[in-house]
């Protein structure tokens, strides 16, 4: 028996195969989760309707984490259809392309407000929405980068973004407890999708990552995937508030070789 049999997952955050959320849903559902899924909005549901057809799933919709009347249409469908949802998956971050390049004083008003309303305050909403949906012995999940705790060239409001994210996981966890739900985030190393193509000079930072990671490789979905069934399943029955790397050891470094071998 799969270890997530009998448990209804609902996915925000797959834009295509490429996606975090997508590696996290093929994993979730290999060990028996039925799956939902909501995508950001129309341009979208022609890349990510057949992806949830392709794990059995009807329920697709749309909803703009950005409006409140979306969230509250999303979950009100949900709890019609699907009835209780066990795991929801939050994997969505947006910061205008503008920001994610040159020094972090740039910053604009709008682009720090649209960076915290995309990326963090989304996760708050999708669960004060989900609440009244949301089983005994669920988990929520989101996802969040080393950026949050160490200076990363270019990616600005939206390290400020993530350190606010996982301040949101622990509160959260802190409310959802009592009620037996756990709310936990994965750090992922830097995997290449729609968003991450934001960052100026991600490809290069992505290259080098796997001459320096501790594993010597960068991560995948897939990776990510099975780190989230661990999450989201009763293995981490005892685990929340957590921010948990799957970065093939990258933020343990302080120092590290360089692949001639000369430390750096
Ligand atoms: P992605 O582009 O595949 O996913 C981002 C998702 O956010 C997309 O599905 C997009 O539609 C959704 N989104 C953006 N604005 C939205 C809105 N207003 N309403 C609803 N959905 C919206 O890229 P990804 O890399 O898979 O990103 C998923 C998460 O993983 C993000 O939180 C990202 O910060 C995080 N993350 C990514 C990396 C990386 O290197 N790719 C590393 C660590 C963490």
């Amino acid at each position: 028996m799969g270890l997530l049999e009998g448990k209804t997952a609902l996915i925000f955050g797959v834009a295509n195969d490429h996606s975090i959320a997508w590696g996290i849903s093929r994993a979730l559902h290999s060990h028996g989760a039925r799956m939902a899924f909501s995508y950001a909005g129309e341009a979208l549901e022609r890349r990510v309707r057949p992806l949830a057809e392709s794990l059995g799933s009807k329920f697709v919709e749309p909803c703009d984490v950005g409006k409140d009347e979306d969230i509250t249409a999303v979950m009100a469908k949900a709890k019609a259809e699907l009835g209780g949802i066990d795991i929801l998956v939050h994997s969505i971050g947006f910061a205008l392309r503008e920001e994610l390049i040159g020094p972090y004083y740039n910053t604009t008003r709008n682009g720090f407000h649209t960076a915290m309303d995309i990326s963090v305050y989304s996760l708050t909403a999708l669960v004060r929405g989900a609440l009244p949906s949301l089983n005994p012995g669920g988990s929520v999940l989101t996802l969040t980068y080393y950026g949050s705790d160490k200076v990363m060239v270019n990616y600005n409001v939206m390290g400020l973004a993530k350190a606010a994210l996982e301040a949101s996981v622990r509160y959260l966890a802190n409310d959802l407890g009592p009620k037996g739900i756990r709310v936990n985030a994965i750090s992922a190393g830097p995997v290449r999708t729609l968003a991450a193509a934001g960052v100026s000079g991600f490809k290069s930072a992505h290259g080098r990552f796997r001459e320096i990671a501790p594993l010597r490789r960068n991560i995948d979905i897939d990776d990510v995937g099975r780190a989230a069934v661990f999450l989201c399943s009763d293995l981490a029955s005892g685990v929340t508030g957590e921010v948990v790397f799957v970065d093939a050891g990258y933020n343990i470094l302080g120092s590290y070789e360089k692949p001639g071998g000369e430390a750096e």
